[in-house]
């Protein structure tokens, strides 16, 4: 007799006809079909056309920005923000460990180090408080730029991770990276169509990044944006990531080490069918979050929900259970029973490639790493 059965019999009504059901899976009910024939009609599948042009102002809109720029994916999005901030090789990154891997592979890229500091236990999101924390202890503020007194090297950057769409404390954050004059690099990868205070996630740090891989809530197959207000830097992330080209009408010259960072109008086609329905997507979702949380609160297991001041977009839904004993035992009866689930990530510096960068005590990192599960997600 399996503890969870009424559970699994409970997921698997919210999505009926399915034998197996899936975490996350992306729906392709409106103009994907059409706009991807039209591309391949026009013979522009490559890196320039008009979807990625539409996808662009679509983007801007919907992410509350004046600028948005169409990459390859949320990781290389990542990279070149990060650059685009000032992060150069031997800096460092302020930034959470209770993250996906792209996170910290992004500043790994630029030749800079993460320094991992704890997550709120509410947002699960990168704390304000302890940021706050570390660069009371450890900040020192030379020429203007904010330094690490321990290793002497300078923290170019913060990267907040809005952990599976539920905002993080965006406004306390602001506040101290102010003080420290860290700029800010919203990973927003998992969070379009989320807000914080009324305004979209994403379009508070200097720049913002989202992903649009298979798995997320929209998806154009792979494909990232960058999106900010300030607009030289804007054309400087269009520039980096379209090879670093000088436009001229023929001739190739190029005049910085820019990257083959493109979104093909291919791509470009499946991301505007699917903007064009986010808004149904985040409907069906809160309406799934809705009855989970009616499920699991009076079967006193807490249901995740949004906070205060903030609208998530319930990208992954997910439950944190009484302790690693249960979570584990959910996820074997779960995934035995073809209802998909998943833990959340092993804290980044648990890997031993990066086991060696600098951390605070991830007292709540440690808590939810071993409590939180990802529940079936997909909207209906
Ligand atoms: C998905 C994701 C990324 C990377 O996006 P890709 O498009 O897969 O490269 C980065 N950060 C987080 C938190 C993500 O969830």
């Amino acid at each position: 007799m399996s503890k969870y059965l009424e559970t699994i019999h409970f997921i698997r009504e919210q999505f009926p006809g399915k034998d197996f059901v899936p975490l996350h899976e992306p729906k392709f009910n409106g103009n994907e079909k059409s706009y991807l024939l039209e591309t391949i009609d026009s013979t522009y599948v490559s890196s320039v056309g008009p979807f990625v042009d539409k996808f662009e102002e679509m983007m801007a809109d919907l992410s509350g920005t004046s600028k948005t720029i169409a990459v390859v994916n949320g990781t290389s999005a990542l990279q070149v923000a990060l650059r685009l901030v000032g992060v150069n090789n031997g800096d460092e990154v302020l930034t959470q460990a209770l993250t996906f891997v792209a996170t910290v592979n992004a500043i790994l890229y630029n030749s800079a180090q993460p320094i991992f500091i704890d997550v709120d236990l509410d947002t699960m999101g990168l704390s304000p408080r302890a940021v706050a924390t570390f660069l009371e202890e450890f900040g020192e503020i030379r020429d203007g730029f904010c330094f690490n007194k321990k290793t002497n090297k300078k923290i170019a950057a913060c990267m907040p991770m809005h952990t599976f769409g539920f905002p993080v404390d965006l406004e306390e954050l602001i506040i101290v990276c102010n003080n420290w004059n860290i700029p800010i690099v919203e990973d927003a990868a998992e969070s379009m169509g989320s807000e914080y205070k009324n305004r979209p996630v994403g379009s508070f740090g200097k720049l913002g990044v989202f992903s649009f891989n298979g798995n997320k809530i929209i998806t154009s197959g792979g494909g990232g944006a960058i999106v900010t207000d300030d607009w030289e830097l804007g054309a400087k992330a269009k520039h980096l990531t379209t090879t670093a080209k000088r436009p001229h009408p023929y001739e190739y010259v190029h005049d910085d080490m820019g990257y083959n960072f493109r979104m093909p109008n291919i791509n470009a086609a499946l991301a505007c069918a699917q903007l064009e329905q986010l808004d149904l997507f985040l409907a069906d979702k809160r309406n799934l979050a809705t009855a989970y949380a009616n499920y699991f609160t009076t079967r006193g297991i807490n249901f995740r929900e949004e906070q205060p001041n903030t609208k998530a977009n319930y990208w992954l839904m997910c439950i944190e259970l009484e302790n690693k004993k249960d979570r584990d035992l959910f996820l074997k009866e779960t995934n035995d029973n073809s209802v998909m689930t998943r833990p959340i990530w092993q804290l980044i510096f648990k890997s031993s490639l990066y086991a060696d960068f600098q951390k605070d005590d991830q007292k709540n990192a440690l808590f939810l790493e071993q409590r939180i599960v990802n529940i079936p997600s997909s909207a209906r």
